[in-house]
């Protein structure tokens, strides 16, 4: 389908449906520069991810994580909302969409000016971190100039904790309010719109299959086939901002 026509398409379905919830995935971030994970040019090409108990476990595979993590800093703070988070943006400030659950870290949801309240982050926020003892928070900026000057991360100072970076890792606990609210949101639509996602993460990739199997109609705006792919109404391989940018004209539903 052409994008003409997958926007054309989405922009019905929207305006047909009583409640969207929407999905995205580090797709819907690589036109501000921030790379995804599993595309061709994807930051797994080079770093396999640094699984939480090894994390915890060794001092060397944090200072690898705080490594990766400064090497991409630049990126993420010169990063600015997308056509598409400015589309999702719109989507709920219309009340077409209640809210976004998103798998991303970089903070550009909030940047587009969508409330805290309306942003499920599944995976955390990276651009903050906390210890994981006492749960305080520490700035970026700090553990940046730590780290730069003597080659480790600090611990946290107040308890000594391991400071870890507000994301959550893989082998690391999922929020379990986040989980909550992000079911309850999958349940209460019924329209499910996927953003840039692999669909490969689970329990992430599980909402947009709770959505469908409650009777919601789904949409996959993915470049790459997704596993999901087969049980979606509609499909389109396109590029996120092209096919978004065209529903910033739409009006609030009656
Ligand atoms: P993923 O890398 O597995 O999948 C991203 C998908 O987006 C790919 O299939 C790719 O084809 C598609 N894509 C890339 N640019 C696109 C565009 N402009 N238009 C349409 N499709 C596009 O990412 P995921 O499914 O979100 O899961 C990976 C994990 O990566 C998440 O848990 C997330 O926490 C983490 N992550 C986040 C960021 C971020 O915050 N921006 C970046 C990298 C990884």
């Amino acid at each position: 389908m052409t994008v003409k026509n997958i926007a054309a398409k989405i922009r019905e379905m929207i305006e047909t449906s009583r409640q969207c919830a929407i999905f995205t995935g580090a797709g819907i971030s690589t036109e501000s520069g921030i790379p995804d994970f599993r595309s061709p040019t994807g930051l797994w090409k080079n770093n396999m991810p640094i699984d939480f108990r090894d994390f915890v476990a060794s001092e060397e595979a944090r200072v690898e994580a705080w490594r990766r993590k400064f090497a991409l800093e630049d990126k993420f703070l010169a990063a600015r909302p997308t056509r598409g988070h400015k589309a999702v943006a719109h989507l709920i400030e219309i009340g077409r969409a209640t809210c976004v659950i998103t798998q991303n870290i970089d903070n550009l949801h909030q940047a587009s000016g969508i409330d805290d309240n309306q942003i499920i982050e599944l995976h955390g926020n990276g651009t903050y971190a906390t210890c994981l003892t006492c749960h305080r928070r520490h700035e970026m900026q700090w553990i940046g100039e730590v780290f730069k000057a003597s080659g480790l991360p600090p611990d946290c100072t107040h308890c000594g904790g391991i400071v870890k970076s507000a994301t959550i890792s893989f082998g690391q606990s999922m929020p379990e309010q986040k989980m909550r609210e992000a079911e309850a949101a999958s349940l209460a639509c019924d329209l499910f719109i996927v953003l840039g996602s692999s669909l490969v993460v689970y329990p992430a990739a599980g909402f947009p299959i709770i959505a469908k199997r409650n009777g919601a109609g789904l949409v996959i705006i993915n470049q790459e086939e997704t596993e999901l792919d087969t049980i979606a109404d509609l499909v389109g391989h396109n590029d996120i901002g092209d096919v978004m940018a065209p529903l910033m004209d739409l009006q609030a539903g009656s």
